[in-house]
């Protein structure tokens, strides 16, 4: 590891603001303007992809992807159980069937030994999730995909610029969808953006992001379309997070160092790892509390808490949301790995300001709380 050096200056600079202020002198508020441009050429091409379609959020990012790829009703996308509900919704508001993976038990991400299994005839795309800034092994997945003829949309909302095997997250799919929210490595407030170095897919999704405009013949419309803008204002202080990013990465990374430090002799949790064809960003530290700690995530919030540490829990699997049941998704399916880490594992406060002292005092509270247990 290079760099660990804490950042502990509030990551919001001067660039911000002065970006900011031009939209606002000279005008271009809203989705045209030197900036979207900027940040859709620059953000593609930091990640080693041809084109960029900045969008509102993330989650419309993924939905425009799945879109962009012409599906038809009952079609299924391979995703992890795992992750956050935004993948489920891109399948199913497009009319497909989402299909699920269990996670690999020391990355978190979706197990692409598991992938081959869930074949079907009707199998169109999968949808590995890099999670909590730890990449999925992608050859097999990218192997599995190339031999049924596959595409696959890599979500990497949460590795801005972690790299598998020397290649950046979001540049190894047919296409990469990314989240600006207020908590990713980069943000906008809001924000997303889908990537693609396919011609075709680019154009499809600046239409479907345009309420279906075409770039032929203005207020003609072919499909159904969406406003999933991204507005200039936000690109500036996209563009301004960009020229930071290795400060923030570095951050990143000296924070996954500092806790894992810390927290390594404690033989009730689990940390996170790194594997050798990987750079973990450590998005958010998560920890999972293994058997011998005697308690669920649950209470060992409950005792961060009473020890002032706000922690958040890990995600409940898209095979045990009721939303989904309701619908007759997922019946009778059971995906041991993410059913364990829903129950067992959180995220420690993981922020762009943390500092050492943070880190020493929440590891103080963890050891505390972890041998009130006993
Ligand atoms: C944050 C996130 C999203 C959704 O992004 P929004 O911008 O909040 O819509 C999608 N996928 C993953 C893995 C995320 O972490």
């Amino acid at each position: 590891m290079t760099n660990l050096i804490p950042v502990n200056e509030p990551l919001v600079g001067k660039s911000e603001t002065d970006y900011v202020a031009e939209c606002l002198r000279t005008g271009w508020i809203s989705s045209e303007g030197r900036f979207i441009r900027e940040f859709e050429e620059r953000w593609a091409a930091y990640c080693g992809m041809k084109h960029g379609v900045a969008m509102s959020n993330g989650t419309v990012a993924l939905q425009a992807a799945v879109a962009c790829l012409g599906l038809s009703p009952g079609d299924e996308v391979i995703m992890p159980t795992f992750t956050i509900v935004s993948c489920a919704l891109a399948a199913v508001y497009n009319h497909c069937t989402p299909v699920l993976v269990d996670s690999d038990p020391d990355t978190w991400c979706m197990d692409p030994s598991r992938v081959e299994e869930l074949m079907t005839k009707n199998c169109r795309a999968i949808m590995p999730v890099h999670i909590y800034g730890h990449p999925v092994d992608m050859d097999p997945v990218l192997e599995v995909a190339k031999r049924h003829g596959l595409v696959v949309i890599e979500d990497a909302a949460e590795a801005h610029g972690a790299t598998y095997k020397g290649r950046r997250c979001g540049s190894l799919g047919d296409l990469s969808c990314f989240s600006f929210y207020a908590n990713k490595i980069i943000t906008t407030g809001e924000g997303g953006m889908a990537l693609t170095n396919d011609d075709h897919y680019a154009e499809r999704l600046r239409s479907l992001r345009n309420l279906g405009f075409r770039s032929d013949r203005r207020f003609y419309h072919t499909e159904l379309g969406h406003n999933f803008r991204l507005t200039n204002l936000q690109a500036a202080i996209g563009v301004a997070q960009l020229e930071r990013i290795e400060q923030s990465i570095a951050h990143k990374r000296w924070m996954g160092q500092a806790y894992t430090e810390r927290l390594k002799g404690l033989p009730e949790l689990q940390l996170p790892v790194e594997r050798e064809w990987a750079t973990n960003v450590y998005w958010m530290y998560g920890v999972v509390l293994r058997e011998s700690a005697g308690m669920d995530a649950a209470e060992f919030a409950k005792r961060l808490a009473a020890r002032g540490v706000m922690t958040r829990p890990f995600f409940l699997g898209m095979h045990e949301q009721p939303v989904f049941s309701q619908m007759g998704l997922f019946q009778g399916e059971h995906h041991p790995v993410a059913e364990r880490l829903a129950r067992q594992g959180l995220y420690l406060p993981s922020g762009m300001t943390l500092t050492e002292q943070q880190v020493d005092r929440v590891c103080e509270a963890v050891r505390d709380a972890l041998g009130g247990a006993k």
